[in-house]
């Protein structure tokens, strides 16, 4: 029923293509009023010393907000844009602009799941519904073959059960029109100092620059599949450490939801009837429906996920040294192969999975330190931070997630002989070190 005014809260799903909330609204309502709050608590100092969401992922951030207004310009509609906090910000707009709904994308995890709560209370308190979408995966909650409470501790036997019984849905096109018209004033988006950050240098080193954006990614999605033809190699290449190519690097923009998985999943059909289906092509969906999994476990284990016991195993014992943390944090451990990857990190604001696994069983399996404050350093400092992925991989290799196998170990001289046997990784970031 057209007459609606809809406000449409954008969060991790910055992008117009398959974007459910946007079509819904667009569908019901003559006025859609796009907003995203920029929350001052992300960008926070922590205990440990480094704020929540570092200089990297704020910069992904903002380039991707730039994207995306710059996207609903061309569609002659626009982002309102405003910095404080969404539980007090969402429901004074949605009073002001005088809209019956507020459409969102449904939350899982802790913070942001209080905060949707306190919006929807604070909304539904004044008479404005709220509506929320589950659009972060491949495969929808309500499609998958379990309730949520019994969604299988193992991710072969979630796979194996989804990919036989569940569907997954088609993406959802760029509404034709989205009917915005320009009410109130909007912040301009801020500047990375404007945050507190200074600009982090490019480091070139870092063999790619990674740019915030719906288009970004799916020039990247381009770039990666039919120009430079990898996906058919992925299953071979994906376990190596170096160059823009070895594995897709579409995790970045998955995490702001700047492209959707569904779209992803498309694209990969296409090229195996276009071009060429095997292994690697599959191995792309497999490894996305690792993604959807911690997605789904994180709503089934709740805060578990970011407690020091997991989904509650075995007790764990840690120790809270903040020196060894330090050395480990800044790649100082005197462990190269595990320096190479924390400088990765900290200079560039990316490490492949490889790396991710060593350095997160060093840290918890060698140097015994607490394995949340890892998960913290990583929140801080990737660019692709995503909640349900990074805690629930940390628990993983932690020995307190969803693995089978209790007493998995990385142990780093194998690792080294096996993905950098010419030491070329750890030169490459340790021979012309900064300091
Ligand atoms: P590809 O190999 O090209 O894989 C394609 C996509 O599949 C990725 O973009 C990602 O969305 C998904 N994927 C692949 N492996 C995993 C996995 N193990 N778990 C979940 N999804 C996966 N990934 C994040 O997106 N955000 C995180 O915060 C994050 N933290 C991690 C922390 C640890 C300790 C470990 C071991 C892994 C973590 N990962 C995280 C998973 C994985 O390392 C990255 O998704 C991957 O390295 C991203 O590079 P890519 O896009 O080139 O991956």
């Amino acid at each position: 029923m057209k007459g609606k005014r809809i406000l449409v809260w954008f969060k991790t799903n910055l992008r117009l293509l398959d974007n459910e909330a946007l079509v819904a609204a667009c569908e019901k309502a003559s006025a859609v009023f796009p907003v995203y709050i920029i929350d001052d608590r992300m960008f926070q100092t922590q205990a440990l010393g480094f704020p929540k969401t570092g200089a990297f992922r704020t910069r992904f951030l903002l380039e991707s907000l730039h994207d995306l207004q710059s996207s609903l310009r061309q569609h002659e509609a626009g982002l309102l844009v405003f910095r404080g906090r969404p539980e007090e910000i969402i429901p004074r707009l949605a009073l002001e602009l005088k809209v019956s709904a507020v459409y969102a994308e449904r939350e899982v995890t802790d913070e942001e799941l209080r905060i949707q709560n306190q919006v929807e209370q604070r909304c539904e308190a004044k008479g404005i519904a709220m509506r929320l979408f589950w659009q972060h995966t491949l495969y929808h909650l309500e499609d998958i073959p379990w309730p949520i409470q019994h969604l299988p501790d193992t991710f072969t036997h979630f796979r194996k059960e989804a990919e036989q019984e569940a569907i997954i849905r088609p993406a959802l096109p760029i509404p034709v029109s989205i009917p915005f018209t320009n009410e109130i004033g909007s912040e301009a988006i801020p500047t990375l100092q404007q945050l507190g950050f200074s600009e982090p240098e490019q480091d070139p080193r870092a063999a790619i620059h990674f740019h915030g954006g719906e288009s970004q990614a799916l020039a990247r999605m381009k770039e990666y599949i039919w120009e430079k033809d990898r996906l058919k190699i992925y299953k071979e290449t994906r376990n190596e450490l170096l160059g823009a190519d070895y594995s897709s690097k579409f995790s970045p923009w998955l995490s702001l939801g700047c492209i959707s998985p569904k779209t992803i999943y498309e694209e990969v059909r296409r090229y195996e009837r276009e071009r060429v289906k095997n292994d690697s092509t599959y191995w792309l969906i497999f490894e996305l429906m690792w993604r959807d999994y911690f997605r789904f476990a994180a709503k089934k284990y709740g805060n578990r996920i970011f407690q020091l016991n997991g989904l509650g195993k075995k007790n764990m014992t840690l120790k809270e040294d903040r020196d060894t943390f330090e050395q480990w944090r800044q790649g100082e451990t005197n462990i190269p192969f595990i320096d190479a990857n924390m400088k990765e990190l900290l200079h560039s604001g990316f490490m492949s999975n490889r790396g991710r696994q060593n350095v997160a069983s060093v840290l918890v399996k060698d140097l015994k330190i607490n394995w949340t404050w890892g998960a913290a350093w990583f929140e801080s400092q990737l660019i692709d931070y995503d909640p349900t992925s990074n805690w629930l991989n940390w628990a993983y290799v932690a020995g307190v997630g969803n693995d089978p196998r209790e007493d998995r170990y990385f142990n780093t001289e194998s690792q080294v002989r096996k993905y950098d046997p010419h030491g070329h990784y750890m030169d490459h970031w340790l021979a012309t070190n900064k300091a």
